[in-house]
């Protein structure tokens, strides 16, 4: 293994769910759903299979089909409107979007501003693609975790190339307003940044309301738009993504993606065609649905004695294990399964300064109802 990847060894992700499936614990680590996607959407994948499209190499940029599909998407829920043909790109998943979009945009030795904790792919990639992280690091106040402009904008030097935004904020559910995402744009302006922003839980936000980036001032030259089908459709495994931006992000974007993986899963695009045209009344339902499990599990562990920062948007709940009487997240995490049956991942992995997610341990409720009871009372046996 070369020396920019030596440091990174086997996901967290990996090493939780081979010890949830080990010790047959409840896996609230990595984050997917019990329940697969719409019955329609799968009968619309099995449809493409028989019907022979996309079993051959699909073209480079992505189906039209499903390229037509994200822009009146982008156009429903957020009043932006993208050319099929040169501003959207399907991607293999979200996390080729952002190995490809960091491959192209950024320069060996470039600086690229993370929110920290982050998520574990933007470390990964941003080392392949010979830049150096910076992270500026989410606190919680009140119990809400914050973005400090101040730390935002002082982490900006001659280097930096771009922010790579996330938001809703995968692990700690925080959700960037108007104020802030504005605040953003301002200083990219001012000092000539690229914004890649990874919107894929754009439609799982339960407090207040996701704003793209892109649709701010100014931005629309600036920023690459990261989607995914994985946490919008409850399709996981499909690994269908793409990229928004304006024509000469998206070209750079597909440059690298075309010799990553040159193409994605044909039948799946044409399926995701059709799930990004179902009635608003389906995103409306997920949305309500994760709210109430939201709820569920946030009560659930509070009362089982952690620190709860009540996530906005994601499937992930963020909690504090020192009213517990512990303060290791690793050590916790990898001794849960034992003592009651259930996986976590330790919020320390998202970190540089892992001393300062060392308490800090994220559980996930894309579960189903009765999975969420039974590990609530699991962890309200732990004491
Ligand atoms: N970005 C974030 C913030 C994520 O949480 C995830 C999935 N957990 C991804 C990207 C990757 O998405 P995909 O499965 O579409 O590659
Ligand atoms: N994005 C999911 C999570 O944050 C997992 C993705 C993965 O396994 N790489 O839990």
């Amino acid at each position: 293994l070369n020396r920019r990847l030596a440091e990174f060894g086997t996901t967290i992700f990996a090493e939780m769910s081979a010890l949830a499936a080990a010790t047959g614990s409840i896996n609230l680590g990595q984050g997917f759903p019990d329940t697969d996607g719409p019955e329609e959407i799968r009968e619309a994948a099995v449809r493409a299979l028989r019907d022979g499209r996309g079993n051959q190499y699909p073209p480079g940029p992505g189906v039209p089909e499903l390229r037509t599909a994200v822009a009146e998407h982008q156009l429903r829920f957020h009043g932006l409107s993208f050319d099929p043909d040169t501003e959207v790109l399907v991607t293999a998943g979200a996390t080729e979007a952002i190995a490809a979009a960091l491959l192209a945009l950024v320069e060996p030795g470039d600086e690229v501003i993370a929110l920290e904790p982050y998520y574990d792919s933007y470390a990964a990639c941003i080392a392949m693609a010979g830049g150096r992280r910076v992270p500026v690091t989410l606190r919680p106040v009140d119990g809400v975790y914050r973005l400090d402009l101040d730390e935002l904008r002082d982490a900006v030097t001659d280097r930096t190339r771009l922010i790579l935004l996330n938001t809703p904020h995968n692990p700690t559910g925080a959700v960037l307003g108007r104020e802030q995402l504005a605040a953003i744009a301002e200083l990219a302006v001012e000092r000539d940044l690229l914004i890649v922003s990874d919107e894929v839980y754009e439609h799982l936000v339960f407090d207040g309301e996701h704003l793209p980036i892109a649709s701010l001032p100014g931005m629309r030259e600036r920023v690459v738009t990261i989607g995914s089908a994985g946490k919008t459709f409850s399709f996981t495994g499909w690994k269908v993504g793409w990229i928004t931006a304006a024509p000469a992000l998206v070209s750079a974007v597909r440059s690298a993606k075309q010799y990553l993986t040159y193409v994605s899963a044909g039948p799946f695009q044409y399926a995701v065609a059709e799930a990004l045209r179902l009635p608003t009344a389906y995103f409306d339902g997920l949305r309500d649905e994760l709210r109430a499990k939201r709820d569920l599990l946030s009560t659930g562990l509070a009362d089982a004695g952690f620190a709860v920062y009540r996530p906005a948007g994601t499937y992930f709940v963020t909690t504090d294990i020192r009213p517990l009487g512990e303060s290791d997240g690793f050590a916790f995490c990898r001794s849960l399964p034992e003592r009651c049956g259930v996986v976590a991942i330790p919020n320390a992995v998202f970190y540089d300064h892992r001393e300062q997610g060392a308490p800090f341990v994220r559980f996930a409720f894309c579960k189903r109802e009765e999975v969420l009871r039974d590990a609530v009372a699991r962890l309200g046996a732990l004491s």
